[in-house]
């Protein structure tokens, strides 16, 4: 199975796939972690190049760069994960490509989400858990964390953009996206996620 984790920045996507992962484990399953951008030594540079740069980089090219990341992780790590039956947790997919590079930076969604659909070759989730939160709740938990990367300078309305792109998608795919309140206590929101995941276990 493919679970990928999507929602804005410091909505707790990281602590639910640990949380996730121990899940699973203790369930008996093989399960890989991993995230993007920078589950890959490629992807890590292309890390480094989106967000840690503070030179200009056009809208296009950071679709690209993220498009290439998103290339090199399923064919090197998440196809071959899912080939030998382990349960892949992932930490963002295209998903954050139409709401960031889309909505955030205003290309064409569709356009975004075919360049990404071509990049993996078609590969969509099995479950994409959106953790939904009003963006100026992710800021402040934000602040008492983490090193500068460029997102952090992006205003208010940035933000309500991606967040909005997000429960668009949700919206127009119900049967993948499972979206859960982020505000809510760390354990109700594992409960929602475990509830979503159990049926995809075999
Ligand atoms: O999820 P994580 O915090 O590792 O993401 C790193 C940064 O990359 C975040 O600021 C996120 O908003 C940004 N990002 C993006 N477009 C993507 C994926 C991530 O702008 N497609």
């Amino acid at each position: 199975a493919f679970i990928t984790l999507e929602g804005g920045d410091a909505v707790g996507k990281s602590t639910q796939a640990a949380a996730l992962e121990a899940w699973l484990t203790g369930r008996g399953e093989t399960v890989l972690r991993t995230r993007e951008p920078g589950g890959t030594d490629l992807g890590v540079a292309v890390r480094e190049l989106v967000l840690h740069r503070r030179g200009p980089v056009a809208a296009r090219a950071e679709a690209l760069l993220y498009a290439a990341d998103r290339a090199q992780h399923v064919a090197e790590v998440v196809r071959p994960a899912l080939a030998r039956g382990d349960v892949v947790v992932q930490d963002r997919y295209l998903d954050s490509s139409v709401a960031y590079q889309g909505a955030g930076r205003v290309l064409d969604a569709d356009e975004v989400r075919r360049l990404s659909l071509w990049a993996v070759e078609g590969l969509l989730p099995d479950l994409t858990v959106l953790l939904d939160l009003d963006p100026r709740i992710g800021r402040a938990r934000r602040a008492d964390r983490e090193a500068y990367d460029r997102l952090e300078a992006e205003a208010d309305d940035f933000h309500d953009r991606v967040r909005a792109a997000f429960l668009a998608l949700a919206e127009a795919e119900p049967a993948r996206f499972l979206v859960v309140d982020a505000s809510l206590p760390q354990e109700a929101v594992q409960e929602a996620v475990r509830a979503a995941v159990a049926p995809l276990l075999t």
